[in-house]
């Protein structure tokens, strides 16, 4: 059966494209310009005409859709703006509620799609915490639409970014509700923190990772002295930064294996985290001298932080990972029925 996959030329689309490509689907990926396809095509040559690709140059247009969902039995939509440079809360809001939306009104009448997977975010759950919090699939980020809409353009960059994961999710469901009557698929929503791990995607310099990778490579390399990072949410490149920030990671390639379990497994439906672990960002420090060959990336910050000890931090965002256990077989420790999520070491290796 095919996929439709959108904005098939990101960092995390291309493995969800991959994955399915494996695992003997075809796939239709949308791309914005058709220059974004030559790279697509070259890297997936061996799979032949299994991937097709298709330019909608406006995600936002009605009926932008309406081509691309034909024959199509699930949809991986994943086409949104990830970065936190916004002005305008609208710049970066209404691509990704009407890009979503999009989707949905051109699957209306798409009778083969059994399943809509949106790529969300725990950023759609967070808010700030100066105490341990365990968040799940039933906490909405409030807190980030009411920053947006109160503050406008002052609001911070990510929060902007937030809101519009956040509202784009909530569009979603809305949008399901009031027509589920009418249309043979539901919806899912598949929930990572920081997402890491190998870029196979085109990426011409390090500098053009996207967001989540950037960051990861600025804080790691960035030195201290130096302004932070402006690709950070919150710039860590700092000594105290390295031991008191991070959130929680997922490897890339757990995010696609995820994604395609979802469309596969008709429980697997409404949202769901799926984290590997917590960090604070000293931890990939570590990580990265241990490994063989070691990675020697920033040493001062090494020296500036001696007593680090992971077995003593407290992480104050933490992810119940129990739905993804229990309908996509993904979680901390292997057993029957269940995958253990790639390892920090890997991931780092790896990328
Ligand atoms: P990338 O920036 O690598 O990919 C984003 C994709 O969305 C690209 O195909 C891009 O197209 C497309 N896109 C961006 N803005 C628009 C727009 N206005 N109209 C149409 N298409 C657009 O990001 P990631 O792969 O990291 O992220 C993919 C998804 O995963 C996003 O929805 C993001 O919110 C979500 N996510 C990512 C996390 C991470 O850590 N990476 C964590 C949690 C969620 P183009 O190349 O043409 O710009």
């Amino acid at each position: 059966s095919k996929v439709l996959v959108t904005g098939a030329n990101g960092f995390v689309a291309i493995w969800i494209v991959r994955t399915l490509l494996v695992q003997g689907y075809s796939v239709r990926g949308t791309i914005r310009s058709p220059s974004k396809g030559t790279y697509l095509k070259e890297y997936f040559k061996a799979y032949g005409d299994k991937l097709e690709l298709v330019v909608v140059p406006d995600i936002e247009a009605e009926g932008a859709f309406d081509e691309a969902v034909k024959g199509v039995s699930a949809i991986a939509h994943t086409a949104s703006p990830y970065h936190y440079d916004a002005a305008e809360p609208a710049e970066i809001i209404d691509p990704a509620i009407r890009g979503t939306l999009s989707v949905l009104k051109s699957a209306l009448n798409g009778s083969s799609v059994k399943r809509i997977v949106y790529t969300t975010s725990t950023a759609t759950m967070v808010r700030p915490t100066k105490t341990p919090l365990i968040f799940d699939e039933s906490n909405w980020n409030e807190y980030a639409i009411n920053e947006v809409k109160g503050k406008g353009r002052q609001a911070p960059g990510y929060l902007k970014y937030f809101a519009s994961k956040t509202l784009a999710e909530k569009a979603m469901f809305d949008f399901h509700e009031k027509h589920k009557h009418e249309v043979g698929w539901d919806v899912a929503s598949i929930a990572p923190p920081y997402v890491f791990g190998p870029m196979i995607h085109d990426v011409k310099s390090l500098e053009q990772a996207n967001t989540s990778v950037l960051e990861w490579y600025h804080t790691m390399m960035k030195h201290p002295k130096l302004p932070p990072s402006g690709a950070s949410a919150q710039p860590a490149n700092t000594p105290e930064g390295l031991v008191t920030l991070g959130n929680a990671w997922v490897d890339v390639r757990d995010l696609a294996k995820a994604q395609v379990r979802v469309i596969q497994r008709e429980e697997a439906s409404g949202r769901i985290i799926v984290s590997a672990a917590p960090f604070v960002w000293h931890d990939f420090l570590d990580v990265c001298r241990a490994l063989q060959p070691p990675v020697y990336l920033l040493d001062e910050y090494v020296d500036l932080n001696p007593s680090y000890d992971p077995k003593k931090v407290v992480h104050l965002l933490n992810f119940d990972v129990s739905k993804a256990e229990r309908v996509l077989g993904m979680g901390k420790t292997a057993k029957r029925g269940v995958d253990a999520y790639i390892s920090i070491e890997k991931l780092t290796r790896d990328m």
